[in-house]
């Protein structure tokens, strides 16, 4: 957990002079997509389309181009239908089936990309059509819907002998471009005899700007789901380190394919507490980034910009790419400093839903409630960390955090200098609770309820005096010991704490100043890996040296539960020859 204060943090040191970064910035090509996209504006439809692949005009083809007409006749293989799930029940049921749900349909001219869609056939309360696609048989329990076409997809049908009498005079190419074709689209069907082989794969880049001290420079989104589609034809792909991603299907000439970049991946599932629509919130966070054809798809570029007004969707699009990074980043980090990774699949919480003047004291979290899988203690942890009791979204929001209980939370609506505008700072907080995520894996479910139950209890950290404070202090200390290491790591000289390196400040750290933090003894497990304590003003009695990184979380033990237990624990396990030293050590802490 982190509190918004950040006080006495960051100790300039006299001497180290100003380090200016001077890295150039990149320029980008802007979004090549065919349709306009734009930001914090409504998404705009315009005329229906024609289906090519609705039952009755896939026969008419068939027929126009086989002999076998009077014997065979093609049977749909899928539906086209909407949706109108009524609350966060039906909705989970639709995201349990794994269906791709759009709230545009999926059978409109898109004028305009935007953030937002309002369905003209919206509710009142904000409940909206969802439209996918669905086998024969599904079973559609009590959800309400509507099938729109019945489809015969050419790439969906089984090897059944049927079908392959089907196509034994004719291609499923063939058939398709008839059927596009005869629905009127000339251009997408007149070129598959000049170049059967021409196919176009969405590839290219997906990146953020990084903002440190008002430099925006371009870097990598990474591990960024991609999805593409033109009508039914879908495919994915995932950004790799350098935000490179290529989806794993391709498309023939003259097909305007829909890109949308969606933030979730095997390690993580990000989602943000916004307008008040469930459906939207039940989503996990994404962008459409708008429709690119033939060769313009192979050269994707788009990056996410940062915004100066914290309630924009840019702003939240912004802190969900460095949401992603950060996992990826710290997973990679600890694999290269043999600290246990954490549990994969997490569920990610951002909220900016307290920025009208009702701030919640709490501004990042690792409740890990998903993993836990402990409800007794939900709806406390979701209103004490991401939305309180009376707030207008809250209703709706808890309900959709009941189905996504929140491992990790990060709430922007606070102080803008730490919460909000610069890169480093954002990516240290969401490492400092990935750093808890990683304690969690080892210590587990009984540990992580006192840890809960206490800051519940306390409304935050509470005092050194507290009952239980103890397990507040060892495990704050590794968190943001934890933060500040890989933060160095990640970036260097280039960061926003005036004028100090994030090394620097887990050095600085001074027990005993009137800092509201002086009592978790976050510099002391740096002080047992590095030589010397280069900071006097510290008071902190240092002749201890040659530790890991990987040795200060292996002492982080289940039945560690105060800084005196982590020392004896840390001493037993790795520090026999240094234990006079230690002990000093931790005593000018004040342990
Ligand atoms: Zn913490």
């Amino acid at each position: 957990m982190k509190r918004k204060i950040y006080s006495t943090l960051f100790i300039a040191i006299v001497g180290t002079g100003l380090i200016s970064c001077k890295k150039e910035e990149l320029q980008i090509s802007t979004s090549i997509s065919t349709t306009k996209v734009v930001d914090e504006q409504e998404t705009k439809v315009g005329k229906k389309l024609n289906n090519p692949f609705a039952i009755d005009n896939m026969r008419n083809a068939y027929a126009s181009i086989s002999n076998q007409k009077s014997l065979l006749k093609l049977e749909s293989n899928k539906l086209y239908v909407k949706f109108l799930p009524m609350n966060s029940d039906e909705l989970n049921k639709l995201n349990s089936d794994s269906l791709i749900l759009s709230d545009i349909p999926l059978d409109v001219e898109v004028n305009q990309y935007g953030t937002f869609y309002n369905d003209p056939a919206t509710l009142s309360n904000g409940t909206t059509w969802l439209y996918t696609t669905v086998d024969l048989g599904y079973d559609f329990g009590n959800i309400k819907y509507e099938i729109i076409d019945s489809l015969y997809l050419p790439n969906e049908e089984g090897f059944t002998q049927k079908s392959k009498n089907l196509f034994t005079t004719i291609s499923k190419d063939e058939l398709e471009s008839k059927a596009l074709e005869l629905a009127g689209y000339v251009d997408e069907s007149k070129n598959e005899f000049e170049n059967k082989t021409t196919r176009h794969r969405p590839k290219g880049y997906i990146r953020v700007q990084q903002s440190i001290n008002g430099s925006n420079l371009p870097v990598p989104v990474k591990q960024l789901k991609i999805r593409s589609r033109w009508w039914f034809d879908y495919g994915t792909g995932y950004t790799n380190d350098n935000g490179y991603f290529e989806c794993n299907e391709t498309y023939k000439k003259n097909r305007k394919v829909n890109i949308i970049c969606i933030f979730e991946n095997p390690s993580v599932n990000i989602r943000a507490i916004k307008g008040t629509q469930f459906w939207d919130i039940f989503f996990t966070e994404r962008k459409n980034i708008g429709e690119f054809e033939n060769s313009a798809m192979e050269s994707i570029n788009y990056t996410f910009n940062n915004s100066a007004d914290v309630n924009s969707d840019s702003k939240r699009k912004w802190m969900c790419c460095h949401a992603i990074n950060s996992v990826r980043e710290y997973n990679v980090f600890c694999s290269q400093n043999n600290v246990m990774a954490p549990p994969s699949d997490l569920n990610m919480w951002l909220t900016n839903a307290n920025s009208k003047g009702n701030s919640l004291s709490i501004y990042a979290s690792a409740p890990m409630l998903k993993q836990m899988a402990n409800s007794s203690f939900l709806l406390d942890a979701i209103q004490f960390l991401l939305v309180f009791t009376g707030h207008k979204w809250a209703s709706v929001s808890i309900e959709v955090l009941k189905q996504y209980p929140p491992d990790i939370t990060y709430n922007y609506s606070g102080d803008a200098a730490a919460h909000f505008t610069h890169s480093d700072r954002i990516t240290q907080v969401f490492y400092h609770e990935l750093a808890h995520a990683s304690h969690y894996k080892k210590v587990g479910i009984s540990y992580w309820t006192s840890y809960i139950t206490y800051i519940l209890k306390n409304d935050g950290y509470g005092e050194s005096t507290d009952s239980g404070s103890g397990r507040i202090a060892i495990s704050e200390a590794w968190a943001e010991f934890c933060a500040d290491r890989f933060a160095h790591l990640r970036y260097g000289v280039n960061t926003s704490i005036g004028g100090i390196t994030w090394f620097d400040k887990i050095e600085n750290f001074m027990p005993y100043n009137s800092s509201y933090w002086a009592w978790r003894p976050e510099g002391v497990m740096h002080d047992l890996i590095d030589l010397g304590e280069p900071f006097w003003l510290t008071n902190v009695n240092d002749n201890v040296s040659g530790f890991s990184i990987s040795q200060c979380f292996g002492a982080m033990d289940a039945d560690v539960i105060s800084v005196n237990g982590y020392k004896n624990r840390f001493i037993a396990k790795y520090g026999i020859n240094q234990q006079e030293n230690i002990n000093t050590l931790f005593k000018s802490y004040g342990y």
